[in-house]
């Protein structure tokens, strides 16, 4: 059952030369992408930073207004104005706990925030409910009456899902959940969400550079570069047969630990992401791929092929394996 449906979504930044003046150029930040989200499944978003990828969660947020394109919520059309209901269904743990934690408020406070902005219950209800949720979280009822400055990076990234989880939502936007962590409490997160996601039936839409993360948990993977889609289907099937060529160098750029025992027809992703602000005419990759060809300078249309959907004319003119 499908939870989210997002159609041809746009998020553009004007561009200034004056101060008062007209915006003379626009950062298309996400261009025309589509995709749905089922109920229960984690569906991740993956790209290098300047995909556009954190911009598509502030935009389900209603954080950055949408300049074209549908956002439609278990069958219902969204409107800008619609967010602030939406905003107990959809919840977003950042990847900073440190910024987004308020370090003047105690973690009691911080957690209960939500169900007093939306009028749920009385003090009674509300002591009970965030009870509940840091021990969820696996912290103990005595971290509530501490300041975030109190607590570990781990801890604090447990106050953030807790904050989330308060509100009971439909669907929670995971960005970059464990970046900001050491490798040895990421690894705890992310079980935690997982744990979280099974006992309680979530949806997740997880925002990330780490292609270990996607594997380890999504169900189906969107992969996203200089604000536009170029592969998107089922995560096993991208992870062990990338079609996009920027997937597969995405894929193969992950380090592993002997660097010298790389297959040799691994190609690793160099060069910069191009300036968002100057994009290449045509396929957005063309800059860095090497199967570039004169057709390239058009831009590639969407093409379904085993299961999923690529944006690439490899596949319309002669379907040659990437
Ligand atoms: Fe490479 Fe052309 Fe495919 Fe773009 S459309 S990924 S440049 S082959």
């Amino acid at each position: 059952m499908k939870l989210l449906e997002v159609k041809n979504l746009k998020v553009f930044f004007p561009i200034k030369d004056k101060l008062f003046g007209k915006p003379t150029k626009f950062v298309k930040a996400v261009n025309n992408v589509s995709f749905e989200v089922e109920k229960g499944e984690i569906f991740s978003i993956v790209g290098e930073s300047g995909s556009g990828k954190s911009t598509i969660a502030l935009a389900l947020m209603g954080i950055h207004e949408r300049n074209g394109g549908s956002i439609i919520f278990n069958g219902a059309e969204v409107n800008q104005e619609d967010f602030k209901t939406l905003r107990r269904k959809i919840q977003i743990v950042f990847q900073d706990p440190d910024s987004s934690l308020d370090p003047r408020k105690r973690i009691k406070e911080i957690i209960a925030e939500g169900l007093r902005v939306h009028r749920v219950g009385d003090k009674a209800f509300i002591d009970e409910k965030v009870r509940d949720i840091v021990e969820k979280v696996g912290l103990t009822v005595d971290t509530l009456r501490k300041y975030p400055h109190e607590l570990s990076g781990g801890q604090k990234q447990r106050v953030g899902i807790a904050r989330a989880l308060v509100l009971e939502p439909e669907l929670i936007i995971l960005d970059e959940p464990t970046a900001s962590l050491d490798v040895s409490i990421q690894a705890q997160i992310l079980n935690l969400l997982v744990d979280l996601q099974e006992a309680l039936g979530l949806t997740y839409i997880l925002i990330t550079h780490d292609l270990k993360l996607v594997e380890h948990i999504s169900d189906r993977t969107l992969v996203m570069y200089l604000g536009k889609v170029m592969e998107m289907g089922e995560t096993k099937q991208i992870m062990n047969k990338p079609l996009h060529p920027y997937t597969k160098a995405l894929i193969d750029s992950v380090p592993v630990p002997n660097p010298e025992k790389r297959n040799e027809n691994e190609e690793i992703l160099t060069g910069e992401i191009p300036s968002p602000l100057n994009p290449p005419e045509g396929c957005p990759f063309k800059t860095r791929c090497k199967y570039r060809m004169e057709l390239c300078s058009k831009e590639p249309k969407s093409i379904k092929l085993e299961n999923r959907v690529v944006f690439c004319h490899l596949y319309e003119s002669k379907n040659l394996e990437v």
